[in-house]
């Protein structure tokens, strides 16, 4: 990596230039989720990245492969991601457990979204920022070959979301209670938008508003698959099911329905 684009001197300007943004109330401040939101990360990277953690706790807990599958939808569910599961429970190498389970020989071939999406959010008013659970090289490697790398005014991953506690992920509170004091942005001006419910059930609690985009989501064929989870713990959609639940603001199928 590049001196100019390290992740020390990438933090130092954007502290330098978070001084100088004053609080504009009323204005919006979008927090975009990445995966399933930005972009269509069950097709293909969803599976492979399920498959490294797997195999990875197979590995390191010294487990079967089914209950290394059935801990790793555990952590998902209970904590927000499986690295903070293990980091509590295991107290596992984060570094090596992020580099193992996001390494891909291929990323462009595997990231497809919906077209017009740099265009989209480049014409949607207000601060845009994208804030994920996934590690910060690959948030990084996605938004460069979906274009979207100068979208975001900050980038906001799992490593950014370490506090005095030890890791955290969405939706963890006091992490988001930072974040938005950290960006001078009062929680009723936040815009949550992601596809995973139980992080916008959380987070509407705080007095943000959420948009439940759907678009990136499989539909599975009720009832015989009922309700399954992914990597981000996102509920799998059924098939022609279109409700909104109370702790949703929006529902939409594209970015461009903000
Ligand atoms: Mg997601």
């Amino acid at each position: 990596m590049p001196v100019s684009d390290s992740p020390d001197r990438r933090a130092l300007l954007t502290r330098a230039r978070l001084k100088r943004v004053r609080p504009q109330p009323g204005r919006p401040v979008w927090l975009f989720d990445l995966d399933n939101t930005l972009h269509h990360a069950s097709y293909a990277i969803f599976p492979r990245i399920n498959t490294a953690m797997t195999d990875f706790i197979v590995r390191e807990l010294a487990l079967e492969r089914d209950e290394a599958d059935l801990l790793r939808t555990a952590y998902t569910r209970r904590y927000g991601t499986v690295l903070v599961g293990l980091m509590r429970k295991h107290g596992v190498d984060a570094a090596a457990f992020l580099n193992e389970v996001h390494r891909f020989d291929s990323l462009a071939g595997l990231v497809r979204t919906e077209r017009g999406l740099a265009q989209t959010l480049r014409r949607l008013p207000g601060r845009k920022i994208l804030f994920t659970n996934a590690p910060e090289t690959y948030a990084f490697a996605v938004l460069d070959l979906l274009g979207l790398r100068h979208a975001f005014e900050r980038v906001i991953a799992v490593e950014q979301m370490r506090d005095r506690r030890g890791w955290q992920s969405k939706p963890d509170h006091g992490m988001l209670r930072r974040t938005l004091r950290q960006l001078r942005v009062r929680h009723r001006d936040a815009v949550l938008v992601e596809d995973t419910r139980t992080h916008l059930k959380h987070y509407r609690r705080t007095g943000l508003r959420t948009v439940w985009m759907v678009g990136h989501l499989h539909a599975a064929p009720a009832p015989s698959v009922g309700r399954q989870t992914d990597i981000s713990g996102g509920y799998v959609q059924r098939r022609g099911e279109s409700g909104r639940p109370h702790y949703i603001d929006r529902r939409i199928r594209s970015i461009k329905s903000l």
